[in-house]
């Protein structure tokens, strides 16, 4: 039987954050995934927006989570001599003058809002009658490039298997637990949205939302890396080229992309800008979020052998660095979890 200190079972953007930070603390793993083409991960628009707009507060627990995030691309960009990560803005388009009020009441708390501009076009052809203002410290993270990357170095440090996990082929030790011919100290699950299926934490409150969006050609639109937002984002890629999204449907929890997301998301474009636009594709995906809009980490509350990270809901990118750390911190330094995110809030 081969030995390993942890199996991780998913390869999204949770399991490979976790598989990553293990790895540098030179833990032997294992990562199992059984590479379905639509996970969450696979599909993010990978945005960081450090300010939620609909109540214009800063993004929960982004004093720590947002420098983490930083930190640990950049470096991942050394590590693998590429490039996926940037600083980005987020242009805030105002869609009444009571926003541009709001905006400006928050300016004294946030410093990484810009003040308020009243120029009627931001650059020609996008409308901005009530003005626009920056978010200045936003992000993005070109996820499946990442997670290309990540394969290919975690390849040579540890070992990874294409197969769907089958949870029949756990057999419980004292302190450690067997998967077909592999022991471990640990399971961690990082499934996503297939968490659901999991026998041994479907007492974890999930509250999946569907997600979908558009990639663009927008011809006649001039060049900027600014990301544009007024009730959708659209966030420019090489020239032409945008991703528009995304919608947010708590019903409809298939993974097929829908007319009524498509017409929803153009209705809204249309609302900043009337030049002719090529839908080139489309694609949707489940996010993995809870009932409490917080991760879910931890222990199994009776098989201490088994633990999940997951939860990381709309916001992957920006909380799995940060939360990966908590959670290595806690499994092998004992560093107790944030109350907030320990999966047993809901055993
Ligand atoms: C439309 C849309 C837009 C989004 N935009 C953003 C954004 O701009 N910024 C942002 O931060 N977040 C965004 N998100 C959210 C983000 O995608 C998620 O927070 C994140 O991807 C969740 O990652 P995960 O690793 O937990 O799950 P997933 O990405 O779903 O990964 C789970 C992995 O586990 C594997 N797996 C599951 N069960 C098994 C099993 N039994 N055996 C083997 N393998 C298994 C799957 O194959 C998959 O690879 C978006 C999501 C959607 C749907």
């Amino acid at each position: 039987m081969k030995k390993v200190d942890y199996i991780i079972v998913g390869k999204g953007i949770a399991g490979t954050v976790m598989a990553l930070q293990l790895v540098q603390q030179n833990k032997t793993v294992l990562v199992i995934d059984e590479n379905a083409q639509s996970s969450a991960s696979k599909i993010a628009a990978g945005l960081v927006n450090p300010i939620v707009f609909k109540r214009m507060v800063k993004s929960w627990m982004m004093d720590e989570t947002l420098p983490a995030m930083m930190e640990f691309y950049t470096n991942c960009e050394k590590l693998f001599a590429a490039k996926f990560f940037s600083e980005r803005r987020i242009v805030k388009i105002f869609a009444e003058e009571q926003e541009v009020n709001f905006w400006n009441k928050k300016r004294a708390d946030y410093h990484f809002l810009s003040e308020p501009l009243p120029g009627k076009n931001y650059i020609n052809t996008i409308e901005t009658p009530f003005g626009y203002a920056f978010v200045n410290n936003a992000a993005h993270l070109e996820v499946v490039s990442f997670l290309n990357h990540s394969h290919n170095y975690l390849q040579d440090k540890c070992e990874l298997v294409n197969e769907k996990f089958d949870y029949n082929q756990i057999k419980f030790l004292d302190d450690e637990v067997t998967y077909k011919n592999y022991r471990a100290k640990k399971i961690i699950f990082c499934e996503g949205h297939k968490a659901m299926g999991n026998p041994f934490f479907n007492y974890a409150q999930f509250k999946l939302t569907k997600g979908e969006l558009l990639e663009l050609s927008i011809k006649q639109m001039p060049a900027t890396n600014d990301v544009l937002n007024k009730n959708v984002f659209l966030l420019p890629h090489t020239t032409n080229n945008f991703t528009l999204g995304a919608t947010y449907n708590w019903t409809d929890l298939t993974e097929e992309i829908t007319t009524d997301a498509k017409n929803d998301l153009l209705n809204k474009l249309g609302k900043i800008i009337s030049l002719p636009i090529e839908v080139i594709s489309q694609r949707a995906g489940i996010r993995p979020a809870v009932a409490d809009r917080r991760p879910l980490l931890g222990l199994h509350r009776e098989h201490k052998q088994l633990v999940i990270f997951n939860g990381l809901g709309t916001k992957g990118v920006l909380y799995a660095p940060y939360f990966a750390q908590q959670l290595v911190s806690f499994l092998e330094n004992k560093k107790p979890l944030p109350p907030e995110v320990d999966v047993n809030r809901f055993a």
